[in-house]
């Protein structure tokens, strides 16, 4: 059984009627339903306005991957919960940044870049093409796929290195970004997944949904392990 946290901030779904009515329960709602039908997942959600921004070390220890969507309130989240991420993270926990989580604590802690990107808001067309078809990831979706309308995201963006790039987006105005990377932090396995304006439905796309899923299956830690690098004595004692 893999156990998913979905944390949202949660905040234009209770101010915005457009991301309301696309969203009325919550985009963690809506994204822990496509997840139930998954017998060996089992997800629980968290949301920012819950007691210690929703994260707690009990809840990391209880938790295989944790998603996160944040936008407008990444600073209301504190830096003592950033940090309980971060090393849930390097002691094998899995992490999958959505969107504009590019921007989360969490995220830029584990990345050590500003993770700036270059961005527009029209709503263009996104092309998302598979780069990398054989990746777990990318299982069950097609050469490319295509999402109606989307905020745009563009290169440069700030990030390390990907260690596997997964995915390319294309924008009907001409920009490419990164779209699907994975990175490897200490024992965990992030993936930062670009789709999911809060605007537009895309947590309702069926090749979003299956990307995510893939995702959670991917990043789930093998085993969980803290790291430890300790003072060591000699091991053959007679040299
Ligand atoms: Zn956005």
């Amino acid at each position: 059984m893999i156990k998913v946290t979905v944390w949202n901030e949660f905040e234009h779904e209770k101010t915005n009627p457009q991301v309301g009515s696309i969203y009325p329960n919550g985009i963690h709602t809506a994204i822990k339903d496509f997840l139930d039908i998954y017998d060996d997942i089992e997800v629980k959600t968290s949301t920012l306005d819950l007691d210690d921004c929703g994260i707690s070390q009990q809840l990391l220890d209880d938790t295989d991957v944790l998603i996160w969507w944040g936008h407008c309130a990444h600073n209301k989240v504190s830096d003592h919960a950033a940090e309980l991420v971060q090393n849930a993270v390097l002691s094998g926990m899995g992490f999958i940044a959505l969107h504009s989580a590019h921007h989360s604590k969490p995220f830029k802690r584990l990345m050590g870049t500003t993770c700036n990107l270059s961005w527009r808001e029209d709503g263009d067309k996104e092309r998302i093409w598979v780069i990398k078809p054989g990746h777990p990831i990318a299982c069950g979706i097609d050469r490319y796929f295509e999402l109606e309308h989307e905020e745009t995201y563009s290169e440069p963006f700030d990030i390390p290195e990907p260690d596997e790039l997964v995915f390319g987006g294309w924008y009907e105005g001409g920009e490419i970004f990164r779209s699907g990377c994975c990175f490897y932090r200490g024992n965990g396995k992030i993936f930062y997944f670009q789709p999911g304006h809060e605007t537009f439905p895309i947590f309702k796309d069926k090749n979003v949904q299956m990307i995510i899923k893939n995702a959670v299956y991917w990043a789930a830690p093998t085993c969980r392990v803290k790291l430890e690098c300790p003072h060591v004595k000699k091991i053959d004692t007679d040299k």
